[in-house]
């Protein structure tokens, strides 16, 4: 079964960079010609534009647009993951663990957040719940950042909510958020493998947590190239692997990285993914799109790797149950 259980709404900051995406989105979805470039196209392209940014992100028609493009593309059942930090109800988590002082990191970091907020998650809950009733198959997710000693927090604002499950995800390490453009000359201060055994022993406290259903994309320290060789990686691939089997976590191949970042790979990398096999570590698969007309997008070539690597099985999620399923 064809599974795209990683995607997301929307994500700020709201840049033109994004505005230009999102119409380009609207324009992809359509099938117009976006190279007529005419005052009557352009007119077109402003008024659908208009209509999605007065409605939103969590609109029928938006989440729609997903689906559909999505079912035409093959996919059977879909995960919905917005970001944790969207969210009014997380902001004072985010405040406590992330790196928000007078320094430039602080600075730059404060300023994201600020404007990745939008509002309460219970406008996306019920979103996504409306379209769960229409009949859409979908489950209801979040993607949640993990910071080490905040676990407990995490809970029991998790615990709040009735969701089909919770993706966890390492995007800081000590308070830096890495894949963040504006900060990637961070990564020229580092030496490269002991920056990634501090980012694996972030994802193995994560997997022991107990508060996630997968842990998402498992090298995305990657993403700007910065790495060190595969060969002096296989130790703490292994290490990996074995502690997301113990902690019975699933993982899942996410083509984000390779569709729209520098390292242009899926994450894991293949000899990661060997890794996983080899413990038996159930994977999903998922695009990490933030725009309909990616749902999908290179999950042929994931599953293909899925395959050669010796994997016949699947997993997704309902109700905090995860689901085999043939690949
Ligand atoms: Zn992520
Ligand atoms: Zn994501």
């Amino acid at each position: 079964m064809k599974v795209d259980f990683h995607f997301h709404l929307e994500e700020g900051p709201y840049s033109f960079k994004w505005l230009q995406r999102t119409a380009s989105s609207i324009a992809n979805l359509a099938g117009i010609e976006e190279q007529e470039h005419s005052l009557a196209w352009m007119t077109i392209q402003v008024e659908r534009l208009q209509k999605r940014l007065s409605n939103g992100c969590f609109s029928e028609d938006w989440i729609e647009s997903y689906m559909k493009t999505g079912q035409q593309r093959g996919i059977e059942r879909f995960g919905i993951v917005d970001h944790l930090y969207r969210f009014d109800e997380f902001r004072s988590y985010y405040e406590r663990h992330m790196t928000l002082d007078e320094r430039e990191l602080g600075r730059l970091q404060r300023y994201w957040l600020d404007r990745v907020q939008i509002g309460s998650i219970e406008e996306y809950l019920s979103a996504v719940r409306r379209m769960q009733s229409k009949g859409y198959p979908i489950s209801l997710g979040v993607e949640a950042d993990f910071f080490p000693g905040g676990e407990a927090e995490l809970k029991s604002l998790l615990d709040q909510y009735e969701l089909d499950y919770v993706i966890g995800s390492v995007h800081f390490i000590d308070g830096w958020g890495f894949d963040n453009p504006e900060l990637q000359y961070m990564f020229e201060q580092r030496n490269l493998l002991e920056l990634y055994t501090n980012g694996f022993d972030h994802v193995k406290q994560a997997a022991r947590s107990g508060l996630f259903d997968i842990i998402a994309h498992l090298d995305n320290l990657k993403v700007f190239n910065y790495r060190p060789d595969e060969a002096d990686m296989q130790e703490l691939y292994d290490d990996v692997a074995k502690t997301l089997k113990e902690a019975d976590v699933a993982s899942e191949i996410n083509t984000g990285l390779a569709y729209r970042y520098p390292v242009k790979e899926m994450c894991p990398s293949p000899s990661f993914l060997s890794k996983l096999y080899a413990h038996g570590v159930p994977i999903t698969l998922g695009s990490d799109s933030h725009f309909p007309d990616d749902i999908g997008m290179m999950l042929e070539e994931a599953a293909q790797l899925a395959r050669e690597t010796g994997y016949r099985e699947i997993v997704y999620f309902e109700n905090r149950k995860r689901i085999r399923t043939s690949l």
